[in-house]
């Protein structure tokens, strides 16, 4: 694995992954790989996901929706959680050691190498990015949690008062994190993803 990628990045035109050993396969990836994805795409994605974050507020809220001086509270702080995890925390600790904060004008699957410019200086050394998913707290769990989470939340309100509403919402939060989990993020994100030959998240999965 190549740690230097920033580095060689910003040395030149040409992004070489890896070097010798695997330098087609290298080759194979980086051909299919988006430097600069499609905004379409990115827009979709940020869509999906910030739509994804609603529903599972929503799902908290009308589950609690007799008790709303838990409900509110508890909903709202999902929301902000899950907001603040992706656009805040994620450009600040993981995306300066990524490829994308390297490459002119890239643009990566959420966009979020363009917030990251704005808020701090690229890692000299990219190893935020190797770490994402170290650690109980890490980035990649924060983030796991964000789509799961609605449903753990919401379960004990419909225990307690139960409607067809929250049930049906709460069923399709989890759905479409089981979606986006097994499909979306596999065949529509990573697949196209420059940086995908340094990520853990990746090679995590690839290992499993
Ligand atoms: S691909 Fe991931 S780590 Fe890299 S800039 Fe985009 S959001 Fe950040």
């Amino acid at each position: 694995m190549d740690s230097r990628h920033p580095a060689r990045a910003r040395s030149g035109g040409t992004l070489h992954l890896v070097s010798n050993t695997g330098q087609e396969n290298a080759s194979a990836d980086e051909a299919r790989s988006f430097r600069r994805y499609p905004l379409w795409r990115v827009l979709c994605l940020n869509g999906l996901t910030v739509g994804h974050y609603f529903l599972g507020c929503a799902a908290i809220l009308v589950a609690y929706r007799s008790y709303p001086l838990v409900g509110w509270p508890l909903g709202l702080a999902y929301l902000v959680f899950a907001v603040v995890q992706l656009y805040v925390l994620m450009p600040l600790v993981v995306c300066p050691g990524c490829v994308y904060r390297s490459v002119r004008d890239g643009r990566c699957p959420s966009g979020l190498n363009l917030i990251s410019a704005r808020l701090c200086p690229p890692s000299a050394s990219a190893i935020e990015f190797r770490e994402r998913t170290h650690g109980t707290l890490c980035q990649s769990s924060l983030c796991l949690w964000s789509w799961v989470l609605p449903a753990p939340l919401a379960l004990p309100g419909l225990a307690v008062s139960f409607s067809w509403l929250a049930a049906t919402l709460t069923a399709t939060v989890t759905a479409l994190t089981v979606i986006r989990l097994a499909l979306v993020t596999k065949r529509a994100v990573c697949s196209h993803c420059l940086a995908r030959r340094w990520c853990p998240v990746v090679r995590t999965r690839r290992a499993a």
